[in-house]
């Protein structure tokens, strides 16, 4: 199995990293994850962009082009042979001895990239998965896509400890993300989504999914949404790069809707599934 250490692919053995790397002592760094579907990344611009955009917000300038990153990632899932599953990278802003400032001057990027093979979460997309509600806690920069990801695995370890998928979390009133994912709701055939502001991840399938609202015609807003409307939901949704669109039909005990994966939710599945086939073929 090959990884990408700092721009090489090399054997997954014979890679390590420093103690004293940045990302690891302070979670110094920024991340992606980017589907593979038929050997081919889906929307693997977006995912490379926003991890520049990401290095950038931390002050952290990334030494790749959108383009270098693509060539060596599919060369990776090629050497890898993978057909269906993601790739995970991250960039830490490097080794140096532990001192909270940047280092002066600064020192190379760690870039660490791996595939792993998984398949599509059928089940959850046709059964819909049960979430809980939860205070989100974390800061307010969500919309970098940071290694810290405590407040993000606090709140999903409560959600599985409750036997649920997803923790949906909210600051007051104001639903804001999940813990991995982003939140909708459809209320009288519109969709609801909060909007790419310091508060969310601005998702990449959610990003889609505005997309193909557009081209199916089905009314949609980018504007937050209460407790008291997700309550009200006709149908709640999550979604991320390996969830995909995933149906939420019980929160915190209480059905959703009928309790079933709503009409408009699988409309908007199909249409994600034609935008994965004409990007990455069936
Ligand atoms: N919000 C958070 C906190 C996430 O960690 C993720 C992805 O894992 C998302 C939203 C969804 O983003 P994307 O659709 O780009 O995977």
């Amino acid at each position: 199995e090959f990884v990408i250490l700092n721009g090489n692919i090399i054997n997954r053995s014979e890679a390590s990293i420093d103690i004293e790397d940045r990302g690891y002592q302070f979670g110094d760094g920024v991340y992606e994850v980017i589907r593979v579907y038929n050997g081919k990344m889906f929307t693997a611009q977006e995912h490379l962009e926003r991890i520049l955009l990401s290095a950038k917000k931390i002050g952290m300038e990334i030494t790749f082009t959108v383009e270098e990153m693509k060539t060596l990632l599919a060369e990776l899932i090629q050497k890898n042979n993978v057909q269906l599953g993601t790739i995970y990278m991250q960039f830490s802003r490097g080794v140096s001895p532990r001192n909270h400032p940047f280092p002066v001057p600064a020192v190379p990027q760690s870039f660490v990239a791996y595939t792993k093979e998984i398949v599509r979460p059928l089940a959850n997309l046709e059964n819909g998965v049960k979430a809980i509600l939860k205070d989100d806690i974390r800061w307010l920069l969500c919309d970098i896509k940071s290694l810290n990801l405590l407040g993000n695995i606090m709140a999903k370890q409560e959600a599985v400890a409750a036997g649920c998928y997803e923790a949906i979390q909210h600051r007051g009133d104001i639903v804001t993300e999940g813990s991995s994912s982003n939140i909708s709701i459809i209320k009288d055939g519109k969709m609801h989504t909060h909007p790419a502001d310091n508060l969310i991840l601005n998702g990449i399938t959610r990003r889609k999914i505005i997309e193909v609202c557009e081209k199916g015609s089905i009314p949609y807003v980018e504007a937050a949404f209460t407790l008291a409307d997700l309550e009200n939901a006709d149908e709640v949704f999550l979604s991320s790069t390996t969830s995909e669109i995933t149906p939420i039909v019980e929160i915190d005990g209480k059905q959703v809707g009928n309790g079933m994966p709503g009409p408009v939710t699988k409309k908007i599945q199909v249409l994600f599934d034609k935008e994965i086939e004409t990007e990455c073929g069936s």
